[in-house]
């Protein structure tokens, strides 16, 4: 069974595969800002872990061109 992780670990994740870019950044290098390019967003509270689809029309993390 998979270690779980906590909520922050969990959160952590929005940072996505370019942690320390700005938006500005990721939308020049075709990376949905909002989601990171992972396509969805996490969101834990009180142990309840979701990752819920990305709020923003992406292209599973990429800006549609
Ligand atoms: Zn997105």
């Amino acid at each position: 069974m998979p270690q779980r992780m906590t909520d922050q670990e969990w959160e952590a994740q929005n940072r996505g595969p370019h942690p320390g870019r700005t938006p500005a950044e990721l939308t020049a290098l075709g990376i949905c800002w909002h989601c990171s390019g992972n396509g969805v967003t996490y969101t834990a509270f009180g142990g309840n872990q979701r990752a819920v689809p990305c709020a923003e029309n992406c292209d599973n993390g990429k800006v549609p061109r």
